[in-house]
């Protein structure tokens, strides 16, 4: 498989180039030329995650020499538990969890995939990764590469506007990982991280990404979206419809990507919160940048999304595109509200973000559907305990990174002085 730039302006690239250098060197996104084609429209339940992992995920690295990284990869990305359970009150609905890695939200799953690819092209000669985030990649990411041998880890994160508790999740770690508070919003995170891997003297020193843009991170995402919808086939007899919440449209991009690919998804329904350019687009706008918007579903504070480029590259015809996926945007109000009424309505607590996408249950037609359950509850609960009247209780190993002391550098929104503080 070769991987092509979204921006057409670059030869194609073998995948560990790719996962490499983050970025195309025209500032395009990488993609896959091609998306292999499953026949995979089954009653029968799927294959254990790893070995649906293994068979999906092996077209895509070929011949490459970090084929020899895929068993490995897929072991540790999928050796985390994803439960697919039915939604109380609506039997025709199922919740997809992917939120039972240590850091409690679906991103372990592309750090951890990713972590294993890096190790094995850092071998012997050592790498820097940075990651912007708006409060959960860059946790999941220091976890995955915690104590990786010769592998460096700089997180950059908008000072201020994360939560507590998610700074405990960035800042908690020692050795190769710093924390780098940018005065400045995520979007300006995100143009500090395209500015250091198009700056040559950057490259020069082994720099790459582990955000979404990564390849590496977005294609094991199509694994968890296409085991999921399999099982609700299974469960149900039809072919669910994904809702995804949406930020920087990685998990949606994902979804459509195993959709295309021939997995029984019906449609994908895109859920943003008040930062709704994707919602916007698809009902003709021209997309541009926008500033983020503070919203109670932080980690989606995205005014401008990266991966909006790979989607529009996938789907060259918008009438089709706007024919097969249905986009909404929820207010933090009814965010509130859905967080609010989950004890006794759905017998659940939820997540912000999840919780957006469990409203717009109400305004679908009642088909069978899929909500992914992007995070677990405890990751915020200094926003979710107040509103549904109870604590959420953290997970072991959410709660043994809630306890450790915090350290972070605060820096101006310029590389120059990221350069200065991480030395
Ligand atoms: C990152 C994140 C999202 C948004 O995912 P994208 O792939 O950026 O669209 C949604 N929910 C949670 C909990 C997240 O951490």
């Amino acid at each position: 498989m070769r991987y092509v730039s979204t921006r057409g302006g670059v030869e194609p690239v073998g995948f560990s180039t790719a996962v490499r250098t983050g970025l195309a060197p025209d500032g395009g996104l990488w993609m896959p030329e091609r998306l292999p084609e499953f026949a995979a429209r089954t009653t029968e339940g799927p294959a254990e995650p790893a070995a649906l992992a293994r068979a999906v995920l092996a077209p895509f690295l070929g011949e490459d020499p970090l084929g020899a990284a895929l068993e490995d990869a897929c072991a540790r990305a999928f050796s985390i538990e994803i439960p697919l359970t039915a939604l109380h009150g609506r039997p025709d609905v199922s919740v997809l969890e992917l939120f039972h890695g240590p850091t409690a939200a679906f991103k372990d799953f592309g750090a951890r995939f990713f972590a294993a690819c890096l190790e094995r092209l850092a071998a012997g000669r050592g790498a820097s990764v940075l990651v912007a985030t708006s409060g959960d990649t860059g946790g999941a990411v220091a976890a995955a590469l915690h104590r990786s041998p010769g592998i460096r880890v700089g997180v950059l994160f908008p000072a201020g506007r994360i939560s507590a508790d998610q700074l405990r999740q960035i800042a908690g770690f020692d050795d190769n990982v710093t924390a780098f508070a940018v005065r400045g919003s995520f979007d300006d995170c995100q143009r500090l991280l395209k500015e250091a891997l198009a700056d040559p003297s950057w490259q020069a020193r082994g720099l790459t990404t582990a955000n979404s843009v990564n390849i590496a991170r977005l294609l094991p995402q199509i694994v968890y979206h296409a085991h999921g919808a399999l099982r609700h086939l299974a469960r149900c007899g039809e072919a669910p419809g994904l809702i995804v919440p949406t930020g920087n449209l990685g998990n949606a991009l994902a979804a459509s990507m195993a959709r295309r690919m021939g997995f029984p998804i019906r449609e994908v329904v895109i859920v943003t919160n008040a930062n709704r350019l994707v919602v916007d687009w698809l009902q003709g706008a021209k997309p541009a940048p926008r500033p983020a918007v503070r919203t109670l579903a932080n980690a989606m504070d995205v005014g401008w999304p990266s991966n909006l480029e790979r989607l529009r590259w996938l789907f060259p015809d918008f009438g089709q595109l706007r024919g097969m996926m249905r986009a909404f945007s929820v207010s933090d109000a009814e965010i509130a509200r859905t967080i609010r009424s989950g004890p006794a309505r759905h017998r659940r607590i939820w997540d912000p973000h999840t919780a957006a996408a469990v409203h717009v249950l109400d305004e679908l037609p009642p088909a069978g559907w899929v909500v992914c359950a992007t995070a677990h509850p405890a990751k915020f609960r200094d926003v979710v305990a107040p509103l549904a009247g109870v604590a959420p209780e953290p997970p072991p190993a959410l709660a043994e990174m809630l306890a450790r002391p915090s350290r972070w550098t605060e820096i101006e929104p310029t590389l120059a002085a990221l350069e200065e503080a991480w030395r």
